[in-house]
């Protein structure tokens, strides 16, 4: 096996057995990325030079029998809206291009505790507003099965570089799917954890109510290693939760005998394409054949989701991103006359359209007269929702829906907005609850594009849905190596 095919898991056994050195894995990264970086353009920025520094440092501390942890020498990748001290952290926006924070994000502290190496910062939709990483300011990167289709959003960069075979692991961040639905896209496994289960501190904020940083990989092992490690308790976000979390590689083997998966109805109905809607029932009986009851069940307020999704994250937007006025740091306009002609040429020329799009739906729905009509209103709807899923979690240990209405689209085919919001349709109700989800690979279209399928669990239902993942992934095998077809040529 070449390097760059292995798994997390496998990439640490070969560590701990001295089988490769951390400065062998990440140079045979660093190929990888530079054979097939020109097609993908997954990354921001590669950390060459430093990634290999620390990997030296990660074989030194091994060789003397001091690894940090069993991660230590692994490289990652993450994505550009994960703070990194001392390595660029741009969303992905003119606005930032030359932000260098002076701090590391929780995630990234934790990381380094355990001799993890970030080996490049990831592509996204700018400021992580998007579903197709067709707003980035830099790039529009490509997806990994298709070179002609999107990757999905925002987290496109990670999930292309993870299924490219770049890094066994990568972090994104999910406010109303960011994660799922480009894993999905890419065929590969990425988890929205529990609100609350990984600090914010350092993830460049969008809506603060619903972001959350989550793994990618291509098991589901790997993806449970990989959130061990990040999970904490972080007293500079409030939102933070004060407890122990459990291994959560623990028991993932141990089967679905007795689980229940409740199938809302609202998740099979129009607009869901029909080769996805195929390998989701697929796996649904294989959930049966493997000793788990499924049942079909209603999820009635799922209507309201994706209309109280947009207004509050985009008013949440609206608040978050007041903050790049052109003053303290980021981006400053060169031309203008007097301060307040400074901060609006300064936001005019520093956000794409998509991020001034959300601006003014934000600003418009919290603005008085409005309030109450949109934002209060979606506040309600949340509520409800919450409750519709509190209800369904008295009966299932797992929620089993499609990721995305349909397989990757075309780059450049969703040129309207409402088009481009209505592939979050299966993940947004989530965020706004506040649950735990991942997307899992389920095969391939016709088209030799990936499909992915959702499982949702209740606040800290990590342990049940990654058992239920781990299970249904013996039936449907992680894809491999992607084709890498078509592109321009
Ligand atoms: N696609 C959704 C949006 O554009 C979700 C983004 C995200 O999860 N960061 O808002």
């Amino acid at each position: 096996m070449k390097a760059h095919e292995m798994t997390l898991a496998q990439a640490i056994d070969a560590l701990d057995k001295k089988e490769i050195s951390s400065v062998e894995l990440t140079q045979a990264l660093l190929n990888r990325i530079d054979e097939e970086e020109p097609k993908v353009r997954a990354l921001n920025c590669v950390c060459r030079d430093t990634a290999l520094m620390q990997a030296a440092e990660s074989d030194a501390r091994r060789a003397k029998g001091e690894a940090k942890s069993a991660l230590d020498g692994i490289p990652a990748i993450v994505k550009d809206n994960i703070c990194t001290e001392g390595i660029p952290t741009t969303c992905s926006s003119r606005m930032l291009q030359n932000f260098v924070p002076p701090y590391d994000a929780h995630v990234i502290e934790l990381l380094k505790k355990q001799g993890v190496i970030t080996l490049a910062k990831s592509n996204l939709d700018e400021f992580a507003m998007g579903s197709s990483t067709e707003n980035s300011a830099f790039a529009i990167t490509a997806n990994p099965w298709d070179l002609n289709s999107v990757p999905g959003g925002s987290s496109g960069g990670s999930a292309a570089a993870v299924s490219a075979m770049y890094a066994p692991m990568a972090l994104g961040s999910d406010t109303g799917g960011s994660i799922r639905q480009p894993a999905a896209y890419c065929g590969v496994v990425g988890i929205k954890p529990t609100y609350g289960a990984v600090s914010r501190y350092g993830l460049v904020a969008f809506a603060s109510s619903l972001d959350q940083i989550g793994p990618f990989a291509r098991t589901v092992e790997d993806a449970a290693i990989s959130l061990n490690a990040i999970c904490g308790h972080d007293h500079r976000d409030s939102t933070s939760m004060n407890l122990a979390h459990p291994d959560y590689t623990q028991g993932i083997k141990d089967g679905v005998k007795g689980m229940k998966i409740g199938l809302p109805k609202e998740y099979f109905g129009e607009g869901l394409d029909k080769d996805v809607k195929d390998a989701i029932m697929k796996a649904a009986r294989a959930f049966e054949k493997l000793g788990a009851a499924v049942e079909e069940t209603t999820l009635p307020t799922f209507d309201y989701a994706l209309a109280a999704y947009y207004i509050i994250s985009s008013a949440e937007a609206t608040s978050n991103l007041s903050r790049y006025d052109g003053v303290k740091y980021g981006y400053r306009a060169k031309h203008y006359d007097g301060i307040v002609d400074m901060y609006i040429q300064t936001r005019n020329e520093g956000f794409g359209a998509e991020v001034k799009r959300r601006l003014m739906l934000g600003n418009y729905v919290l603005s008085s007269g409005y309030y109450d009509a949109y934002y209060l209103k979606a506040l309600k709807e949340r509520t409800l929702i919450k409750r519709d899923f509190d209800a369904l979690f008295e009966k299932y240990d797992c929620i089993l829906s499609p990721t995305a209405p349909a397989p990757a689209f075309k780059i450049g085919e969703k040129s309207d907005p409402m088009q481009m919001y209505l592939t979050d349709i299966y993940t947004v109700p989530v965020n706004i609850a506040g649950l735990a989800a991942m997307s899992l690979p389920c095969g391939l279209s016709p088209e030799g594009l990936p499909i992915g399928l959702q499982l949702i669990a209740k606040p800290l239902g990590e342990p049940a849905m990654l058992r239920a993942a781990y299970a249904l992934e013996q039936e449907f095998p992680p894809l491999g190596e992607p084709s890498f077809a078509g592109g321009e040529q």
